[in-house]
């Protein structure tokens, strides 16, 4: 029976790619076409895994990438060579802190062990030493470049077998010439894109500022990227755009994307801990105030403890919400915690915040008139008031606080598009997340021809 002679692979990827070249996503891209080529079977869709985004080594995307193979035992030594050529040929080696590696792991099971350490290079900190004495224990092979540091994600990837929530996203490729250059796509059709396909697409623009977010900026090989709920619906969506430039290739990846899966709960704020991204409940205990370029910051507190919450310019209607706020607000605050200066607080960089409880708002206002309930006029500082319909006067009165209606409504509030980072869920999610789902087939043709 040939099924004998065949095992499984898991092949993860990590950091080839710089701030001036390259992208993870498009050798894994370029490596389901060399494998495909050894007819080897897919399990699923290449794993597109975003990692937490608050360390502080890290300043793009923090994507780790996983293929999961079934193949002939006779093609293991050539998967392995075309995968390591790729990484090779790819990466931006030249670059400071462009540290490539590359994971295989043959367990037909990803261990319990792995994907705890996943978990973990999502929602906090993990070290390349971890990474390598699980490889070890578990009878994997890594390769790493440089500082190797690619290791550690490339694990992680294979780690995150997204059994919980997960989303799609179909990354289209630019020529190799193009890269650099402006990208052409015409925008009035992702508006429609959005619009027919919605809410089962999602980021796909910046409604507060009318642009278009599905095409990166960088001079990477994207052209653009679709997430959605679905491959079916990424794949209808991208039927609806108009590229004006050749797409070289594209591919349907399976993701963490949209998931909040960076945030962890913490139970006390004196459990929140630098380079985590944490959701967390407390007490507005001190007024918002406005720092230099219109960032916002409050203090948020329990029993144990107390921290800063920030609202930058880039977070819009976030912003304004966290101007809203009063001491007392009971709230629940989702974000990155920040490394603290010496003597300062910790901050965490608000990405969400769910108001659960409003304060009263104290407002000093003038008196009601005894008489007939007029509100009454001031005669000037310390001089009383005076009724203006009946006349009479008020010489000892003073100014009573009065509870006045808040504009703020409680609800959960999220940073604006354009400033979500690729784990934020967004609001449009909100309702759709997978949970325990079963396992499907895959769609044919997940991928360019
Ligand atoms: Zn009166």
């Amino acid at each position: 029976m040939r099924l004998m002679n065949q095992q499984l692979m898991h092949i993860g990827l990590d950091d080839t790619d710089s701030t001036r070249k390259g992208c993870t996503t498009y050798v894994a891209a370029l490596l389901v076409e060399k494998l495909e080529q050894l007819n080897v079977r897919f399990l699923d869709y290449p794993n597109l895994i975003r990692l937490n985004p608050n360390v502080p080594w890290k300043t793009r995307g923090n994507g780790a990438l996983c293929l999961r193979i079934k193949h002939d035992l006779g093609l293991e030594d050539k998967i392995k060579e075309i995968a390591i050529s790729l990484v090779e040929e790819h990466s931006d080696l030249g670059f400071k802190g462009t540290d490539p590696g590359i994971v295989f792991c043959k367990n037909a099971e990803v261990p319990e062990e792995i994907r705890a350490f996943a978990k973990n290079a999502i929602t906090g900190i993990v070290t390349l030493k971890e990474a390598t004495r699980l490889i070890k224990k578990f009878g994997g092979e890594a390769l790493g470049f440089k500082a190797c540091r690619g290791i550690i994600g490339a694990l992680a990837a294979v780690g995150e077998t997204l059994e919980e929530d997960h989303t799609f996203e179909l990354i289209a490729y630019r020529l190799p010439e193009n890269c650099g250059l402006k990208r052409k796509v015409d925008a009035a059709s992702i508006f429609e894109m959005d619009e027919l396909t919605r809410p089962y697409t999602f980021n796909n623009v910046d409604s507060e500022k009318g642009r278009v977010i599905i095409t990166p900026r960088g001079p990477d090989p994207i052209l653009f990227g679709v997430r959605g709920e679905t491959p079916e619906i990424v794949k209808k969506a991208y039927g609806m755009i108009k590229p004006l430039e050749p797409v070289e290739r594209w591919v349907v990846f399976r993701t963490n994307q949209g998931t909040d899966a960076h945030l962890k709960r913490v139970n006390a704020l004196n459990q929140v801990k630098p380079y985590s991204s944490i959701v967390a409940k407390g007490v507005v205990s001190r007024n918002p105030r406005i720092i230099p370029l219109r960032h916002v910051i409050f203090s948020v507190k329990d029993e144990s403890g107390e921290v800063d919450c920030a609202a930058y310019e880039p977070t819009g209607a976030l912003r304004k919400v966290a101007r809203d706020l009063i001491v007392g607000d009971r709230v629940e605050v989702y974000g990155a915690v920040r490394k603290p200066s010496a003597g300062k607080p910790l901050t965490i960089n608000l990405e969400k915040i769910s108001i659960l409880a409003l304060a009263p708002k104290l407002m000093p206002q003038n008196p009601v008139c005894e008489k007939c309930g007029k509100r009454l006029k001031s005669m000037g500082k310390s001089k009383g008031f005076r009724c203006e319909k009946c006349g009479t006067r008020f010489d000892d009165a003073e100014k009573v606080q009065t509870v006045v209606e808040r504009e703020l409504k409680p609800g959960l509030y999220v940073t604006s598009t354009r400033s979500q980072r690729h784990l934020t869920k967004p609001l449009r999610r909100y309702g759709l997340e997978k949970h325990g789902a079963e396992a499907e087939g895959m769609i044919e043709n997940w991928h360019s021809p």
